[in-house]
């Protein structure tokens, strides 16, 4: 007898799935029972995780995407359109800091990258997935978020805090205009973690005194999750 897990059959996308607090989510999700769609830039990341969800008995597929690239998303859209016809859970979770600097020297580049990974990319995820989305019995979309945006403006934190904040903003317009439909949009603000980001972030801090990604990827995994109810959310994984 096979024991049956809360998302099998379900198809899953995850975004920064290469490290960090992505790849967490999506070795959970894998491990639940979800075909995990898997992208990042970093080729190597993403072929550790698939070891991992392999050796587990899992199931991934992994693409290779700059999410600046111009038209890469909705490709991505159409494949898993092709392959599937649907998406049951889509997660959004890449993103970059930028500079930590006073907010006059932030230079055009550094808005540009901010502002087109951490804003303009989700809103493109929105656009293009969200027929996928409706195509699920009980589509989830989760966001990661940050505490340093719409509800806290923290000084040299200027373009990193700007695009959560319209991150916020977004998705929460959004999910209320999903609020008729079978699909739910929320935000998870994981809280200070254990990964690369933070590390640069706060260069002074002990890594071991944060908790690891696999501690925080449950808060996301159960947002993913059919019967879950919650929508136009900010949850903060570590209470
Ligand atoms: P991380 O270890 O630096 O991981 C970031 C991920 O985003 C990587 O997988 C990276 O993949 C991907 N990414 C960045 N730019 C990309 C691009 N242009 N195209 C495709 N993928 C891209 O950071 P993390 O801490 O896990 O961050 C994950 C999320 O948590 C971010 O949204 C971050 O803002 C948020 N967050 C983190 C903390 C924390 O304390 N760690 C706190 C609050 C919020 P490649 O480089 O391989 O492309």
């Amino acid at each position: 007898m096979t024991d049956t897990k809360p998302l099998d059959g379900r198809v899953a996308l995850v975004t920064g799935a290469s490290r960090g607090i992505g790849y967490a989510i999506a070795k959970l999700l894998a491990a639940q029972g979800a075909h995990v769609i898997a992208t990042a830039r970093t080729q190597g990341g993403l072929e550790e995780l698939d070891d991992e969800i392999q050796a587990a008995g899992g199931a991934c597929t992994l693409v290779p995407l700059d999410l600046q690239s111009p038209d890469g998303i909705e490709k991505l859209a159409d494949i898993i359109a092709d392959r599937w016809g649907k998406l049951d859970a889509l997660v959004v979770n890449a993103g970059v800091l930028g500079l930590i600097t006073p907010t006059a020297q932030l230079s055009s580049k550094v808005w540009n990258e901010v502002l087109a990974v951490n804003l303009i990319a989700p809103a493109r995820f929105i656009r293009a997935f969200e027929p996928l989305l409706k195509q699920s019995d009980a589509g989830r979309a989760v966001f990661t978020t940050s505490g340093v945006g719409s509800r806290r403006a923290k000084a040299f934190w200027g373009a990193y805090g700007a695009s959560k904040a319209g991150l916020d903003i977004l998705v929460q317009s959004w999910a209320n205009e999903l609020a008729d439909s079978s699909v739910r949009a929320n935000l998870v603000n994981p809280g200070t973690v254990r990964t690369r980001m933070r590390a640069t972030a706060a260069p002074g801090e002990d890594p071991l005194s944060l908790p690891h990604p696999d501690e925080i990827a449950p808060v996301f995994a159960s947002l993913c999750l059919p019967g879950e109810t919650r929508n136009g959310e900010i949850i903060d994984a570590q209470g």
